[in-house]
């Protein structure tokens, strides 16, 4: 299960804003992308971690494929106020709408596949991953980070890095629960497969309402207990600045 506590406090903003290994990280480079297929372990993943690459991405007329592995219906297992089908519904339509702001014209494609089990269905996401990428040409996978600490990201990186062990594609992925869990100067991290790309105002702008698309994970579903926030507004700020962090996990022709 998850190995860390979501609902204890994280690592502050500040500290990260103050982390050299963090400002020391070389800019992305990407080569040519003829298309790009974004992973989510959970509806919300890919404009968390994602967003602003997706957004400038898209903006520059590259096809975009969303593939939503769960509907994100383990979020609040507590709710006195939404079932697991009620949150399920929910977190499709918020995707469809993320989805449509970060890139206009993309296709989605959920796979409903159990959430907090995804471990369980790797083959299934990797054919659907296999399905989205072709042949593979000029092909830009983004999937959650494998150390994310999560095991339903862990379960998406996999299937993500099963295709690209077989196909020419290049391979980042986005850490999300990081941010909370890591310090700053974080000894597990692998920094040096870290790569930062800065986010323009307009990107930023996308990505920030795409976050609000995700209305069921950054506000409380209502004011009662169970009911809180996943993403609080101190992890937001994580997800606001203006720049993005990934991790490069294969690189066509490197
Ligand atoms: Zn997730």
């Amino acid at each position: 299960m998850v190995t860390f506590s979501a609902r204890a406090p994280g690592t502050p903003e500040t500290a990260w804003a103050a982390s050299m290994k963090l400002r020391a990280l070389p800019a992305l480079q990407l080569g040519d992308i003829e298309s790009v297929v974004v992973i989510s372990a959970h509806p919300d993943d890919e404009a968390l971690g994602a967003g602003g690459l997706i957004a400038r991405l898209a903006s520059e007329g590259i096809p975009v494929t969303f593939i939503v592995a769960t509907n994100g219906e383990a979020s609040h297992p507590d709710s006195p106020t939404h079932s697991a089908i009620e949150l399920r519904r929910r977190r499709r339509a918020e995707m469809s709408a993320a989805a449509a702001v970060m890139a206009p014209g993309s296709s989605v494609t959920f796979l409903s596949l159990p959430d907090g089990r995804l471990g369980e269905y790797i083959t299934e996401l990797h054919d659907a991953i296999r399905d989205g990428v072709g042949d593979g040409a000029n092909v830009l996978i983004l999937s959650p980070w494998k150390e994310d600490r999560h095991p339903d990201h862990r379960a998406a990186a996999l299937a993500a890095r099963k295709v690209a062990r077989h196909v020419s594609v290049t391979l980042l992925e986005y850490p999300i629960w990081f941010w909370h869990w890591a310090d700053a100067n974080e000894v597990t991290a692998p920094w040096p497969l870290m790569r930062r790309h800065e986010l323009s105002e307009a990107d930023l702008r996308i990505k920030s309402e795409a976050l609000e698309q995700h209305r069921s994970q950054v506000a409380p579903l209502s004011s009662q207990p169970g009911d809180e926030a996943v993403v609080d507004p101190a992890s937001l700020r994580y997800f606001l600045r203006d720049f993005e962090v990934y991790v490069v996990a294969r690189r066509d022709r490197e």
